[in-house]
């Protein structure tokens, strides 16, 4: 029998090592933490590869751009889930909830309330993330971080969401531990499970901060087309 590990190539065996090792690290199971391969941008030769070797979990930051790629490949992979990263706008709302299995960027009450209505229906309730806006940074989208906690509860039990947890894309030019330990600490207040935050750049501590879905791109695919 072959091995997972040994049908990959060597560069996605080296991020499924590094993910292992800060797991161990940190003394949490590998089977807590969600490798999302972010195919944004990226060549299909190369996500049909991953897909030949496995992967079934990807991640795209665009609605249209996911459609063109996956609409007529989705139904070959029984197991596949797509992840929406990227924001949402609301004339998109139908296309998301019809392609996508989870949607990490819920950023402003109208978009929730639009996926609330889009999910009823096509009688779908599709695991949802909230992105918190960690660093309050005026041209990220987000909620802000003194309103995510009660935004939760609203698209929980107003609209009846069905919220996981929080997102963050953390400041480029900041440590990004802090945004990850905060995220953390809201996402207990809140009482919800998952957090969607690391990247290729930062994986390492995002697991080491509770990571349960982590956001891969460059690190497992390599430099995107632009
Ligand atoms: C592009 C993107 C990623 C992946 O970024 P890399 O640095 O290439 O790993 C993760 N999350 C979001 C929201 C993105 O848009």
């Amino acid at each position: 029998m072959i091995s997972k590990s040994e049908t990959n190539s060597p560069e996605q065996s080296e991020i499924e090592n590094k993910i292992q090792k800060a797991c161990k690290n940190c003394q949490r199971d590998r089977s807590l933490v969600e490798l999302i391969a972010v195919s944004k941008r990226q060549p299909n030769e190369l996500v049909k590869a991953a897909l030949d070797r496995g992967y079934r979990s990807f991640g795209e930051n665009q609605v249209q751009e996911a459609y063109v790629r996956w609409n007529s490949l989705k139904p070959l992979y029984p197991n596949l889930k797509l992840h929406l990263i990227g924001a949402l706008q609301s004339n998109k709302a139908a296309d998301a909830v019809n392609l996508f299995d989870f949607i990490h960027s819920i950023d402003r009450d109208k978009i929730a309330k639009t996926l609330s209505l889009e999910m009823k229906k096509q009688n779908k309730n599709l695991p949802c993330f909230i992105q918190v806006n960690t660093g309050s940074e005026p041209q990220k989208s987000g909620v802000k971080p003194n309103e995510a906690v009660e935004f939760a509860r609203v698209c929980s039990q107003d609209y009846g969401l069905s919220i996981e947890g929080f997102m963050c894309i953390p400041p480029i030019d900041e440590d990004a531990s802090p945004h990850f330990a905060f995220l953390n600490k809201l996402a207990s207040h809140a009482g919800l499970k998952s957090l969607s935050m690391g990247m290729s750049a930062d994986f390492e501590d995002a697991i080491r901060l509770g990571a349960t879905h982590i956001r891969i791109g460059t690190a497992f695919f390599g430099n995107r087309s632009c």
